[in-house]
């Protein structure tokens, strides 16, 4: 009755690492299947199967892993909490803490997979919420997450009897969130059957025709590589290296993948020969190198030492690629016993070992940087935010630059030596003034890069500069730094911050042109009642003079719009009943006719509808927006769409500075950088100072707020401000 053949305890017991297959890890692993056993006793799983099946499963792929015990017993023990009458404390009654914390570590992970009907989030969210657990699950204990990604692989291979679309779904995630964790964490066993899984269900027609090539082309494969393996291995025995060589197997994603990137076909990929050669000692591993090279010719640029600077899932290999007898490229990885089983296994590895085995070195850096993130998470409120930071600190690519002494600090791309002052040291980072690259000065936007020797210049003391913050002017990248920087500001006289506060909204609103708006008003925008309070968190690093210029300039047009009486529907700039598409643009100054709703903040993209309201023109919604969907007023909605293009409005800028030769040159290209259009420009001169006024085509208030940013930060500039009337 069951597809699959049934599992029984003893297949576990029987693989147990020898470290735990003594009668304590026995014992354990028996008693935790014992009570699973009972408390899932009558539940089945959606193929019939009786629910026991699973954990068994889970186990087992956790045993073959060669995790402790501890860790196979809360395997087995993964679902009783979510899916039984079982709780915590009573697993910790019969169990113990440890595996008590594992079982609620992978329950608090929550059924991802079980969240259709009742969540009404996207996607996106979804992913990121996802995201946000394991990362925070994985500071706790790497364990909770193996278990999790075991529990997720036995899923997919048993996702045969849910509907399509449900199993579409979890095949996309796992693609999209589990795969690439997989990858992170170096578990490379599990990482492709994950990602063949995946690919099977959300593009079952590939995944077939890929799978039937490969079943085509296994014999003719097999004999040539077959040569292959036999020439080097009598090279290698004659030098004196016991070499285990092995043709590598290729998997179904990875060659889709690989055709896609690269725009080939299924037998460029395939024919690529693949061999790895696994050899005793880290020198037999380059001795191995030099006879690969002799025996056939390296191709250039194929050469990848990953044992000298490993990737930073703490994988270790060399890999060259070579012209083989054939004619064909034939792809080979050399590395040691250790190398390999950390490449199959990644962190998992480190479960494999009892006390007495030295830990590497590699590995302490790994947990100092899952504990870094443990370090700022507390530091952060905002779940965007955190998200933001984890997108950015935890998934795109990192740097790894070294200190002087040669440390070496791992930082995400892009960033400065502003963050990597912070990185070294919170006192670095608050008395950071200046740095040396590879022994040559640099401006403090620096951007590094991987190998870069870093020296931090400080001054004696003092703090950051506000400018750091300031997210136009690039000088910090990762989200640690920023809040080391916004914390330092915190802790500062709030009488100063208030001061610097008000220094900043007066700048701004200056610039801006919008002197007559009283500070308690920009201080209501922001939900504050006390001015102290609003101006404190201005200086405090909270609110960013960026984040004023877009909600006085949003108050400004709210009020713009108040002023304007009944519009009949024709008179609507740009806007026009049904008939077809038309363009909307929004003007930020002369007669303003329509508003973004309030209610529903809609931007370029979304589905909007127009509102002709009492007396405030045209107001723009989402078509989703609760107020319109609930509206009965039929004959007041008309038709918008947005324009193709980037609607632009002009604005006026005066620029005030002390005259130099290249000045106008110099803010021509600050303009052009920011991709705008100077459409007329003035300068007048008396005595040394020089006054530019310049119309610019500005698309938004937050361009806007950039490039004024930008000109006053070039040298002489005295004052830059948007112009009125
Ligand atoms: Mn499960």
């Amino acid at each position: 009755m069951t597809k699959h053949p049934a599992l029984s305890i003893q297949s576990i017991l029987d693989t147990l690492p020898p470290s735990d297959n003594n009668s304590d890890g026995r014992q354990l692993v028996q008693r935790a299947f014992a009570l699973a056993d009972q408390a899932h006793q009558g539940q089945k799983r959606a193929s019939g199967e009786p629910y026991i099946q699973h954990c068994l499963a889970v186990a087992k792929i956790l045993a073959d892993l060669g995790l402790d015990s501890p860790t196979i017993a809360a395997g087995l023990l993964h679902d009783v909490v979510e899916d039984t009458t079982i709780t915590v404390p009573q697993l910790r009654t019969e169990f113990g803490d440890e595996i008590a914390r594992l079982v609620d570590g992978v329950t608090k992970l929550g059924q991802f997979d079980e969240m259709e009907g009742r969540d009404t989030r996207t996607y996106d969210d979804r992913e990121l919420e996802s995201l946000r657990k394991m990362f925070l699950a994985m500071v706790d204990d790497p364990r909770v997450v193996m278990i999790k990604l075991t529990d997720r692989v036995h899923n997919l291979r048993t996702l045969g009897s849910l509907s399509e679309e449900r199993r579409r779904r979890i095949a996309r995630e796992t693609l999209d969130i589990f795969a690439p964790l997989a990858n992170r964490l170096g578990i490379w066993q599990i990482k492709w059957e994950l990602e063949d899984l995946g690919f099977r269900h959300v593009n079952p027609d590939k995944y077939k025709e890929i799978a039937r090539l490969i079943d085509e082309r296994r014999a003719d494969r097999e004999t040539s590589i077959n040569k292959i393996i036999e020439r080097l291995l009598e090279r290698c025995r004659a030098e004196g290296i016991d070499a285990d060589i092995s043709g590598r197997p290729k998997h179904i994603y990875s060659i889709w993948r690989k055709m896609e990137r690269k725009s080939v076909s299924f037998d460029q990929v395939y024919d690529v020969r693949a061999v790895r050669v696994i050899v005793d000692t880290l020198a037999q591993c380059y001795q191995t190198l030099g006879i690969v090279h002799a025996l056939w010719k390296p191709i250039p640029g194929e050469f990848d030492d990953y044992i000298a600077t490993p990737k930073d899932n703490l994988y270790q290999s060399l890999h060259t690629a070579v012209v083989s007898d054939d004619g064909r490229p034939l792809e080979v990885q050399i590395r040691t016993r250790q190398m390999h089983e950390m490449a199959e296994l990644g962190i998992a590895a480190h479960w494999r070992y009892k006390e007495g085995v030295k830990r590497d070195p590699l590995y302490e850096q790994k947990i100092a940087w899952f504990r870094s993130l443990m370090d700022w998470r507390q530091d952060v409120v905002d779940a965007h935010e955190f998200m933001d930071s984890m997108r950015t600190d935890v998934f795109q690519d990192r740097v790894y630059a070294f200190t002087p002494k040669g440390k070496l600090i791992d930082l995400p791309a892009g960033s400065t030596p502003i963050d990597f002052a912070y990185h070294v040291h919170t006192d670095v980072g608050d008395r950071c003034r200046g740095a040396r690259v590879n022994g040559k000065l640099v401006a403090l936007d620096f951007q590094l890069q991987t190998g870069d020797q870093v020296e931090i210049l400080t001054a004696k003391r003092g703090g950051p500069s506000r400018d750091w913050l300031n997210p136009h002017l690039g000088y910090v990248k990762s989200q640690r730094a920023r809040n080391k920087i916004k914390h330092w500001f915190k802790k500062q006289d709030r009488q100063a911050n208030i001061a610097q506060g008000r220094e900043i909204l007066e700048r701004e609103l200056r610039r801006l042109s919008l002197e007559d708006m009283p500070l308690d008003d920009v201080a209501l925008l922001f939900e504050h009642d006390e001015l102290d309070d609003f101006l404190a968190a201005i200086g405090g690093g909270d609110i960013t003079s960026q984040q004023i210029a877009t909600k006085v300039i949003e108050a400004e047009q709210k009020r713009e719009a108040a002023r304007q009486t009944d519009v009949s529907p024709d008179e609507v700039v740009g806007v026009r009943k049904p008939q077809g598409p038309a363009a909307l643009s929004v003007r930020g100054t002369g007669g303003l006719l329509t508003t973004l709703a309030q209610c529903c903040h809609p931007v370029p993209g979304d589905a909007i509808v127009g509102y002709i309201t009492r007396g405030r023109g045209v107001s723009i919604h989402r078509r989703d927006c609760a107020n319109i969907l609930r509206s009965d007023e039929e004959e007041r909605f008309i038709e918008v769409s947005w324009g193709t293009g980037q609607a632009t409005y002009p604005v006026v800028i005066k620029i005030g500075a002390y005259d130099r030769g290249g000045l106008l040159r110099d803010i021509a290209a600050v303009v052009a950088g920011e991709g705008i259009n100077m459409s007329a420009v003035n300068v007048s001169t008396s005595k040394n100072l020089a006054t530019f006024v310049a119309t610019l085509d500005i698309y938004d208030v937050a361009q806007l707020s950039r490039v004024l940013d930008k000109i006053e930060r070039l040298p002489n500039v005295i004052e830059v401000r948007r112009q009125t009337g």
